[in-house]
């Protein structure tokens, strides 16, 4: 019996660990040693959703070493402050900008999140004494912005949209990371990844609209972007 077997380990993953060490490691073995020798130099940080569907690094095609990873229930950024509680993102962010000195920061949001629908839903065990229900009150700026209209699908869609907005803001409020945006040393990109076409958004900063990042028609339609501005009828 294997020690895998002996403490229930998955079995999922020790065979997706065998398949890892006959096909993956060795076609990679140079990159990982090198690595381990020089340490990690990502130009790119994600903070993405836990949800299981939306791996950023199988997304992106990464290769290790490529991105660094934050994920959290929603793809939340909390506002910049010093209490003193346990802040992991915020951690992760700091770490991102200040030690490895990342050059881009994508927030990375997708259809369906079950936390942003529990929200919205408001549905059990959602409470004030639920570290979940006390996390995603977190998205209840987005939620006032986006007006109730529409089916309920289309409504969460937009405030998918929308807390995606609210995390870029908020990272805005990290006075180390607003200071190297506007010296031009850090650039911050919102996209959306649509869990069931696998087509990719990314927000536009000049118009608050998400638009494919790669067209697979060709041609443009009101069906390829979205916007969450709800000041408009
Ligand atoms: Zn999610």
């Amino acid at each position: 019996m294997s020690p895998g077997k002996a403490s229930q380990f998955p079995s999922k993953l020790e065979a997706g660990y065998r398949s890892f060490l006959n096909d993956r490691l060795v076609r990679e073995r140079q990159r990982y040693e090198t690595l381990a020798q020089q340490g990690q130099s990502p130009e790119v940080m994600v903070i993405g959703c836990c949800d299981s569907r939306v791996s950023p690094e199988v997304i992106f095609d990464a290769s290790p070493g490529e991105i660094f990873v934050a994920r959290n229930v929603a793809n939340l950024v909390p506002p910049y402050e010093t209490g003193g509680e346990y802040h992991g993102t915020s951690a992760a962010l700091e770490f991102a900008v200040q030690a490895l000195k990342v050059k881009h920061i994508v927030v990375l949001g997708h259809a369906r999140c079950g936390g942003i629908r529990a929200f919205a839903e408001q549905a059990a065990p959602l409470s004030s004494g639920d570290f979940i229900g006390n996390w995603m009150s977190l998205i209840a700026p987005a939620a006032q912005r986006v007006a109730a209209r529409g089916d309920a699908a289309d409504h969460l869609h937009r405030l998918e949209l929308a807390v995606i907005e609210l995390s870029l803001a908020n990272l805005m409020s990290f006075p180390c990371i607003r200071i190297l945006v506007e010296r031009g040393r850090l650039h911050l990109h919102g996209a959306y990844f649509g869990v069931a076409d696998g087509v990719l958004l990314l927000r536009d900063p000049a118009t608050g609209r998400f638009e494919r990042l790669v067209d697979a028609t060709a041609s443009a339609s009101d069906e390829t972007s979205f916007n969450t501005n709800n000041t408009q009828p």
